[in-house]
């Protein structure tokens, strides 16, 4: 709490609004943290109330004090105007799309979006009457060649799921604006505190805060921020297609927010430390990873973003399915399987071939996944260290 005026005005830094963002104790009773509000119905008092709808809460569904905490956190913390909560990561993105399409539109999908993204769009927004069409996520300025009169936003994530472009963003929202369509991001690697997606043009920001920001890997939640213009549009979708997240799951967010900022730092560190260490390694034929001075995305990385997280791929040199499997099968501290920004360390082999369409995969070794958890990074090492050993008998 400022006293004095000179230090309010100061913009705080993220590691303490992650802190005091969304938090009111002296509304609470003092309690640090705000309760779990469980709700559906939430009465009025009088029918003049009914009427106008005059107090802040009207209905769960809507809004809860407990979700109230949590996108005020968010909205401010990543510099947008407003922000709605979802069930998933996945349903904030099918949500955001909904938003601003209709029948008739096509909309510019980045060809390294997260697999079920691009589901979404080859079977439920292509039987809505809406086209999407895959660009490379290289393309930046490049973008404008693509745009039609149809065309009705581009969708952007960078990194890219699993093989890690880097998309040049500010370069992507100079085409937008002056086309005057939406461009959305999909920021989940960088979590709300490593890209500042308003900052670099972005109008619609989304997060599976599943991963960084629940940050226990347990619960499912999504969520969707956007700037002042796009505003109207979410709070329409988020209305219309009834989304609403659990109250326990926002609890149990708000709760990793708290701690956001100190865990990223370590996934960062142990993540560079790790795609090092395996760039060196002779079964490794390369490493992806935008905070390695020799990746392709490394300028954009360094320009546009605050941190890098825990999240990275590599490619294996050749090796049968039998020495693959000695390799992941008996790791001790990594765990094999889905979504990732946890605590624990993961490792999830991959091909993109099998559904990638504006940019060929023609890498001949294994693609893996890696999720540096925040175990230390000398036991991961050794871990691998023997998977490799295990991979090598194997032939
Ligand atoms: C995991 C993930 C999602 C989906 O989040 P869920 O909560 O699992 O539905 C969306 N985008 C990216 C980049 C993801 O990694």
């Amino acid at each position: 709490m400022c006293t004095d005026p000179s230090d309010s005005a100061k913009p705080r830094r993220d590691a303490t609004q992650a802190i005091h963002l969304g938090r009111t104790p002296f509304a609470n009773s003092g309690f640090v943290n705000p309760p779990v509000y469980r709700g559906s119905t939430v009465l009025f008092p009088t029918l003049e109330a009914l009427k106008t709808r005059s107090q802040p809460y009207t209905y769960g569904r809507r809004a809860t004090p407990t979700t109230t905490a949590l996108t005020d956190a968010l909205a401010e913390l990543e510099g947008g105007f407003m922000t709605i909560l979802t069930g998933s990561g996945l349903q904030a993105v099918t949500t955001a799309l909904l938003a601003f399409v209709e029948a008739g539109d096509s909309i510019l999908m980045v060809d390294t979006v997260y697999q079920p993204t691009r589901k979404f769009c080859d079977t439920m927004l292509k039987h809505l009457g809406v086209t999407t069409r895959y660009y490379d996520p290289r393309i930046g300025a490049g973008i404008a060649d693509l745009i039609e009169p149809n065309t009705r936003l581009v969708f952007t994530e960078s990194p890219g799921s699993q093989t890690f472009e880097m998309q040049d963003i500010p370069a992507i929202a100079k085409v937008t604006h002056e086309k005057g369509i939406w461009l959305l991001m999909d920021n989940t690697w960088a979590s709300p505190l490593y890209f500042k997606p308003f900052a670099h043009g972005v109008d619609v920001s989304i997060h599976a805060a599943t991963k960084y920001i629940v940050g226990h890997a347990d619960a499912m939640l999504g969520v969707v921020t956007g700037n002042p213009r796009a505003a109207p549009h979410l709070d329409r979708a988020k209305e219309a297609l009834g989304t609403s997240p659990g109250s326990e799951e926002t609890y149990l967010a708000l709760r990793g927010l708290r701690t956001l900022d100190v865990r990223l730092a370590r996934h960062h560190q142990s993540g560079v430390l790790m795609a090092e260490w395996l760039a060196d390694r002779p079964e490794v034929h390369r490493v992806m990873h935008p905070a390695l001075p020799s990746d392709p995305g490394h300028e954009i990385w360094t320009r546009d973003y605050l941190g890098a997280s825990g999240l990275f791929g590599f490619v294996l040199n050749p090796v049968s399915e039998k020495a693959l499997a000695a390799f992941v099968d008996n790791l001790e501290l990594f765990g094999m399987g889905y979504s990732w920004g946890g605590y624990e360390s993961l490792i999830l082999p991959f091909d993109p071939r099998s559904y990638r369409t504006a940019t060929p995969w023609t890498e001949k070794g294994t693609a893996l996944r890696m999720h540096i958890g925040l175990e230390d990074v000398e036991d991961l090492k050794l871990d691998l260290e023997k998977g490799f050993a295990r991979m090598k008998d194997a032939g």
